[in-house]
């Protein structure tokens, strides 16, 4: 029972610099967020050591009995949150997820329709060279040039044109809501199986502050891990009719053993998730987000080039746009970074610029409304974003240290994971 900083001093020094890295820096990628320390409580226990093949009740192996009331709780818990009538708590991943949900609604070769990857799609709704684009023909819907908003026009034709089994209606980037009941209605038509991926925006929905995909889709899948706030980790919610499918699609279709310590932190961060304070977090979420549109597209940012798609944000995250900028995505996270603020380069729409340059970030709130970040901390986040992508190049030493100043400020007030545990 050597602790760690004993038994490896390197792991362990990595790990110490990646908590002093999260602590003093501001984490804005939208797909991640600081999980409570009871979730790393339940992640970090006795649960990861055992095998667990099955389902409660049903399981493969002997002395299942503990992880058996583990297991359901977090099933009741996430089918109460979003008023599901099955979910299956066992995929590893989002990726996951999604790979056992097409499992079991689709055949090698059937047809699915998800959004391009470039226009905010991810790589598990087709992308070539990922399982969805290989095992599965893609047609890929888009957004349209004018509103940088989904062309519901263009789902409509391609869906009646290329008659697909499943519709995949979610993003990665993307800064508005989808219309799933519209969704649904061309899914019936064409007689396609609705799958919403929520992995983004899922935290949102448990909040009631974005309209709750699950009435609509046969097949919600999510992550627990990026708004949810929770563990890394992958759900499928579906209705009772496809349980069966989806459970046996999981395991043993593309599982073996669950990862019960995983699902012990996803029953916690679902307990979390249905509290008055979670919906708080999520309100100065969608704030932040609000707030920092606002000062992006002010003139004074818009005369470098810079402007938002879609021009503002009803979600957790805003994409700039960087196509008429001097600046291209690469430089523009470089900077950030220097000044101690954390996103992702992104492609944006017909990009100009190659895929491992881009011309856009994408910047997202969640992370830092959990460390309890206010509308006030965000307008001064904003505000440092917006000198930074407005600062002429070269971008100095001095620069960088005047705006790092402001950053660490923050990060002073808002401490994380200040307690003794870790
Ligand atoms: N689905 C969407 C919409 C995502 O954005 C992501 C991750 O970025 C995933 C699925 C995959 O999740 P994971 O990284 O857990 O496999």
């Amino acid at each position: 029972n050597t602790p760690l900083h004993e038994l490896d001093p390197d792991v362990a020094a990595a790990v110490d610099a990646e908590l002093h890295r999260q602590q003093s820096t501001l984490e804005m990628i939208a797909s991640e967020n600081f999980a409570p320390v009871a979730v790393m409580e339940a992640q970090g226990s006795v649960l990861t050591n055992k095998y667990a093949e099955g389902y409660p009740g049903r399981r493969y192996y002997g002395g299942c009995e503990h992880v058996d009331v583990v297991e359901q709780i977090a099933i009741d818990r996430v089918k109460e949150l979003f008023g599901a009538e099955h979910a299956n708590v066992q995929p590893h991943s989002g990726a996951q997820a999604n790979a056992a949900a097409m499992f079991a609604l689709l055949k090698p070769g059937d047809t699915i329709m998800g959004l391009n990857l470039a226009h905010g799609g991810h790589l598990t709704h087709g992308m070539k060279i990922n399982f969805s684009g290989k095992l599965y023909d893609v047609v890929a819907y888009h957004v349209d040039d004018a509103t940088g908003q989904v062309d519901m026009a263009e789902v409509e034709r391609l869906a009646k044109e290329s008659r697909p089994k499943l519709i995949v209606a979610g993003w990665s980037a993307y800064p508005r809501q989808l219309d799933f009941a519209a969704f649904r209605r061309i899914a019936d038509e064409v007689g396609a199986y609705l799958m919403v991926d929520m992995a983004h925006f899922a935290g949102l929905v448990a909040a009631g502050l974005h309209p709750n995909p699950v009435p609509h889709a046969h097949v919600v899948t999510t992550t627990t891990h990026k708004t949810l706030g929770g563990p890394r980790g992958g759900v499928i919610l579906s209705t009772a009719e496809l349980a069966k499918k989806i459970n046996s699609a999981v395991f043993p279709g593309q599982q073996g053993g669950p990862l019960e310590h995983v699902i012990a932190g996803k029953a916690v961060a679902f307990k979390v998730a249905a509290s008055e304070e979670f919906k708080d977090r999520q309100r100065r979420t969608l704030d932040g987000a609000r707030i920092l549109a606002e000062r992006l597209v002010a003139d004074d940012v818009r005369e470098h080039g810079v402007s938002v798609l879609s021009g503002g944000t009803d979600v957790h995250l805003v994409l700039v746009d960087l196509r008429e900028s001097e600046l291209d995505g690469q430089q523009a996270e470089d900077r950030l970074h220097e000044v101690g603020i954390t996103v992702n380069r992104n492609a944006v729409p017909n990009d100009p610029r190659p895929p491992m340059v881009t011309s856009g970030l994408r910047i997202g709130t969640p992370a830092l409304a959990t460390r309890g970040f206010t509308a006030e901390d965000f307008a001064e986040v904003a505000d440092v974003i917006a000198e930074a992508l407005k600062a002429p190049s070269p971008f100095g030493a001095a620069d960088a240290a005047a705006l790092r100043t402001r950053v660490t400020a923050l990060a002073e007030k808002h401490p994380l994971y200040a307690g003794p545990a870790k």
